[in-house]
């Protein structure tokens, strides 16, 4: 199920709902991208309308951002938590290991997506990683023909968004592998480069808090929240 929000459709559905539909579509050799939703990232669809056109032609949105279920509310509609990127990939990743699918990771600085599959393999022993590459190899043929000679079943890109999107669509059909997800600065999260908020932000929201005290020149990209709770309320 998905849900419109500011022209872009969102998937309504939690992690439980979403891991069946993303590993029936590996079985049935059917790809599918997974793009994470945020209010940024819609403001930023709405005045580009290639970028919203991306966003709308992959085959799962999840709703990655607070102010996502804020406006989903405000619009009496169905989606009640946030699916964020770096969690989604952790239940792609169990599950990936408990299936026997093997994983790529595409991005970041040099040695970070190493350190990151070494995590991963730390939590769950069972994965299968077939490859890492760094994020800055400006020889996108190369980077193809390395990720089809590994394998992998399920591919994640991690170079910011909107590029990962970008660059996962313009080489999708020539890609081997059968799901794709934009993770964003997730690698630099798994390898433990950049600090997730303590627990209890996370649970009650408010990530956006934690990172705003710690850094208060966020204050100006925050300011987009409101802005995008505004358009939504006055959108029809
Ligand atoms: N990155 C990359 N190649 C590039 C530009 C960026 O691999 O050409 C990586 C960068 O090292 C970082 C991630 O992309 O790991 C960007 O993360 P960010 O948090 O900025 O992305 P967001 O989640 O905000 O889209």
């Amino acid at each position: 199920m998905k849900e419109d929000i500011l022209g872009v459709n969102v998937n309504t559905e939690n992690y439980d709902a979403l891991i069946p539909q993303l590993f029936r579509n590996i079985d049935d050799k059917k790809k599918s991208l997974i793009v994470a939703i945020n209010p940024e990232k819609l403001m930023k669809a709405k005045e580009d309308p290639e970028l919203k056109a991306l966003l709308n032609r992959a085959e799962f949105q999840i709703p990655d951002g607070i102010g996502v279920i804020i406006a989903s509310k405000l619009k009496k509609g169905n989606i009640t938590a946030r699916v964020t990127g770096v969690d989604m990939m952790d239940r792609i990743v169990r599950e990936a290991a408990r299936t026997g699918h093997a994983i790529y990771l595409y991005g970041a600085k040099p040695g970070v997506a190493d350190k990151a599959a070494q995590k991963l393999k730390d939590t769950y022993p069972a994965l299968i990683v077939a490859g890492t590459q760094d994020g800055y190899e400006p020889d996108s043929e190369k980077v193809i023909q390395t990720i089809n000679k590994a394998q992998p079943a399920i591919l994640f890109v991690a170079m910011g968004s909107p590029k990962q999107e970008q660059w996962i669509e313009q080489y999708r059909d020539r890609l081997h592998p059968t799901l794709f997800q934009g993770v964003g600065g997730s690698f630099d999260v798994l390898a433990g480069n950049v600090k997730r908020a303590p627990a209890v932000f996370q649970r009650v929201g408010a990530e956006w808090l934690y990172r705003l005290l710690k850094e208060p020149s966020r204050l100006k990209r925050q300011m987009t929240l409101p802005k995008f709770l505004i358009k939504v309320l006055t959108q029809k």
